[in-house]
């Protein structure tokens, strides 16, 4: 697995998983072969994560390749994150006590012999290890992998369920505020609540064939509580239409201006918006900073073959804007956090029509939003 940071390579990775694997994903996408064998999944996601290529752009070929009922459990996967994204951003709280909570319970874990051994793969626990090594070597983990890993870190090693989201933040190339915090709250049990995912050790030996064997693991935990509940806030999503002669930011999870709906909007120029770890709560390791960086700077090459006036800038300097500026909607997390940290009043945000559309539906849970994938699918594919 080499997660090379450009357009170029995702749009090749995902062409060649269309064409030679998509046909079993439904049948063979729970297995973990191990990072030399993961042809059965895409390995998109820490390109789609960045927006270097886009859902509607991922549906649409697989599309041109089989009909939608052959190809259902795919396109399902790909509207999963659009259905957390949602989700999340009609509840930006959970996010907020998230990065609270956690503040709180680093200080009480900084020494604790326990979760510093599991960060370092010492556990007793052969695969877990392994997965800590594989995780830090490659920077992402197969879906299972991370359903396991994580039911472990919660109930087995009792750890804080917020550690072990910190944790695949700081590593995963597709770290992403929605997904992996609600990820971790499902698994606990307190996103769907009352249902935790407690992984067996029979499920890991069948879908690693039979890699790891004498398991032990707390295979009868009960799920994590959590008092709190979360109100669907009432915000729309108002769009901005765009007039004048405006400059436009964009944040790392939009790195592919040039194929969104707005590339025809003749901005003046355009700001690739980098934010480091001095204003992030969550501290990313080098090698993911550098893919984020990487990853902007292949979209500003692009950017400029097209010339298309742009910069790289880092997000302190948003502090000096005094214009009326217009921003490709960051979502909950970091960048917005940095935004709203500083107060700017002169950001106008731009939504893509696909998130506007589907977060409606985003008000229950997943199998609520799986009626409408057909509907949205028709609408922007
Ligand atoms: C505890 C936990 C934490 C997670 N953290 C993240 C995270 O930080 N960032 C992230 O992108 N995904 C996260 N996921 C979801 C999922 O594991 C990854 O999206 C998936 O493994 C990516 O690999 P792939 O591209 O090969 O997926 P494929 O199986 O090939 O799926 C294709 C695409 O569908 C989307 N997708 C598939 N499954 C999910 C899912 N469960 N949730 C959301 N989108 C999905 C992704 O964009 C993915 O690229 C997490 C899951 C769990 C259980």
């Amino acid at each position: 697995m080499n997660f090379k940071p450009s357009r170029e390579f995702a749009i090749e990775q995902l062409d060649k998983f269309i064409e030679e694997n998509l046909i079993e994903y439904s049948k063979l996408r729970n297995f973990d072969f191990g990072p030399d064998r993961r042809s059965n999944v895409s390995c998109i996601s820490p390109y789609v994560n960045h927006g270097v290529i886009n859902e509607s752009e991922i549906i649409n070929k697989s599309l041109k390749k089989f009909s939608f009922i052959k190809n259902e459990k795919f396109i399902q996967e790909v509207l999963w994150r659009v259905y957390w994204k949602g989700w999340m951003e009609l509840r930006p709280k959970v996010w907020t006590d998230f990065l609270n909570d956690l503040n709180e319970i680093k200080i009480k874990y900084q020494n604790n012999e326990n979760y510093l051994n599991t960060i370092n793969g010492k556990t007793n626990i052969d695969c877990f290890n392994y997965w800590v090594g594989e995780l830090k070597k490659y920077n992402y983990l197969h879906n299972h992998t991370r359903m396991w890993f994580a039911s472990i870190w919660i109930f087995t090693l009792e750890l804080p369920w917020q550690l072990g989201a910190e944790f695949f933040m700081k590593h995963l190339f597709d770290g992403d505020s929605a997904s992996n915090t609600l990820g971790w709250r499902w698994v606990a049990g307190i996103q769907t609540k009352g249902k935790h995912y407690s992984v067996q050790e029979w499920n890991i030996k069948k879908f690693t064939n039979n890699k790891f064997d004498k398991i032990k693991l707390n295979e009868n935990s009960l799920p994590k509580t959590d008092g709190r509940t979360y109100p669907i806030i009432n915000k729309e999503f108002v769009d901005n239409t765009v007039s004048g002669e405006k400059k436009l930011l964009v944040f790392d999870n939009n790195l592919s201006f040039e194929n969104t709906e707005f590339a025809n909007k003749n901005f003046k120029k355009i700001f690739l918006v980098l934010n480091g770890n001095e204003t992030r709560k969550i501290k990313l390791s080098e090698k993911v900073l550098n893919f984020k960086k990487f990853l902007t700077h292949d979209q500003e090459i692009r950017l400029k073959q097209k010339s298309i006036s742009c910069e790289i800038i880092n997000i302190g300097e948003l502090k000096n804007i005094n214009e009326d500026i217009y921003a490709l909607y960051p979502s909950v997390g970091e960048n917005l956090d940095y935004i709203n940290s500083i107060n700017i009043k002169n950001i106008k945000f731009l939504y893509r029509k696909i998130d506007k559309y589907s977060w409606k539906f985003c008000n229950k849970g997943f199998f609520n939003f799986k009626n409408y994938i057909p509907k949205i699918v028709q609408e922007f594919i």
